[in-house]
């Protein structure tokens, strides 16, 4: 290959070079019928002669309308109440870019739901602009964030996984546990209901910087009391705290959909490590994956360890993990990896060999973590 197609092609998204082309800006991309649910589309028009799609439209845009992702901000010009819609171009990366910045609440739901709920979720609901929040200020009217959560979740990952065994149905897990609602239409799902999305949204936005839940408080303190009213209410450590485990919960959910359903994901890669905060001791699961041509490495869950650090106690800590999050996960697990810390090399070589055991092809192991399991 000439040395400059090498350069480019290296700087190229995962499928791209895959084919070793990139589609020119206004390359005509044909439509993909499994977009239709995937990002919520309706076809409006087709070509008479060749039956081939011409056009789409965002149905968010339709039942929900735009949302605005920074309230606070003064516009220059009113908001719009245009359907989006795309016409010979059907991108995944225009539709992504759209829904992240017009759609961002009910695009995160969405995006947790499963393949048949998705093909429900605009049935019998009235388009936007026959709804009241439509003709009010979306501030005051807005309904609740709802989140759909599968029952191994929270019965086993978040009741029993992240509770010593001698804290079962103490004070504090009983708490935790309230925040989820099993669903009346199905005793296998749960809910989390969100009803200050204001204050969820700053407060997740301040953990995921890095802050403790106290200096959330703090923070959030300070802007109410600069700004004034501004629906962010009352805020403590462990309003913060729920949030925490809610959004853990839903995270957990949305790698479920992403490892399960989607087909395109044929392998990921596992990277383990240890570390400790406060006295107590975390087995920490990083996963990585290719989705739509980006290559992700996501901090899944950082699993308490209650008993002694054996490399077969750590094995059964992220087995029982795994086989919630990805059942099939001995098909699609192609590497794993560590730190190299000297307190997991010993370990982890026993989680190594017992996993390798599991799995009927070759995996790639791996001590050192900075380099990409996938590579
Ligand atoms: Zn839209």
């Amino acid at each position: 290959m000439p040395l400059h197609v090498a350069r480019r092609v290296h700087k190229l998204p995962f499928h791209h070079v895959q084919n070793g082309l990139m589609p020119p800006a206004k390359h005509h991309m044909p439509f993909n019928k499994a977009h239709i649910t995937e990002f919520g589309l309706k076809i409006m028009e087709r070509d008479p002669n060749t039956k081939a799609v011409v056009s789409v439209r965002c149905q968010f845009c339709v039942f929900n309308g735009r949302e605005e992702l920074h309230p606070e901000k003064v516009r220059k010009r009113a908001k719009t109440d245009k359907i989006m819609s795309w016409q010979r171009t059907f991108r995944t990366d225009y539709y992504q870019k759209h829904l992240d910045s017009q759609h961002c609440t009910v695009w995160a739901t969405y995006q947790l739901l499963s393949y048949d709920q998705k093909n429900v979720f605009f049935v019998d609901v009235k388009p936007f602009k026959e709804t009241l929040p439509h003709h009010f200020d979306s501030r005051y009217t807005e309904p609740s964030l709802v989140f759909t959560i599968e029952s191994p979740i929270v019965d086993v990952i978040i009741s029993q996984m992240f509770f010593n065994p001698a804290e079962q149905d103490a004070p504090g897990q009983v708490r935790a546990l309230k925040l989820f609602k099993q669903t009346l239409s199905d005793a296998d799902m749960y809910e989390v209901a969100i009803k200050n999305r204001r204050q969820f949204q700053l407060c997740i936005s301040q953990i995921s910087r890095g802050n403790s839940f106290r200096q959330v408080v703090g923070n959030l303190t300070s802007i109410k009391d600069i700004i004034g009213p501004s629906g962010i209410g009352s805020v403590t450590v462990e309003v913060v705290s729920n949030y925490a485990r809610q959004i853990s919960a839903v995270s957990l959910q949305r790698l479920m959909i992403i490892l399960r359903e989607n087909k395109s994901i044929w392998a990921f890669s596992l990277a383990n490590d240890a570390s400790t905060h406060w006295g107590s001791s975390y087995l920490d699961n990083r996963i990585r994956f290719q989705l739509r041509g980006k290559l992700y490495d996501v901090h899944a869950i950082a699993i308490p360890m209650f008993e002694q650090h054996t490399g077969i106690n750590m094995f059964r800590l992220v087995t029982r993990f795994l086989d919630i999050i990805c059942p099939i996960w001995r098909q699609k697990l192609l590497g794993v990896a560590s730190d190299g810390a000297s307190v997991m090399t010993g370990e982890f070589q026993g989680v190594v060999t017992r996993i390798e055991k599991e799995i009927p092809h070759k995996v790639r192991s791996d001590r050192r973590m900075r380099r990409c399991a996938n590579c």
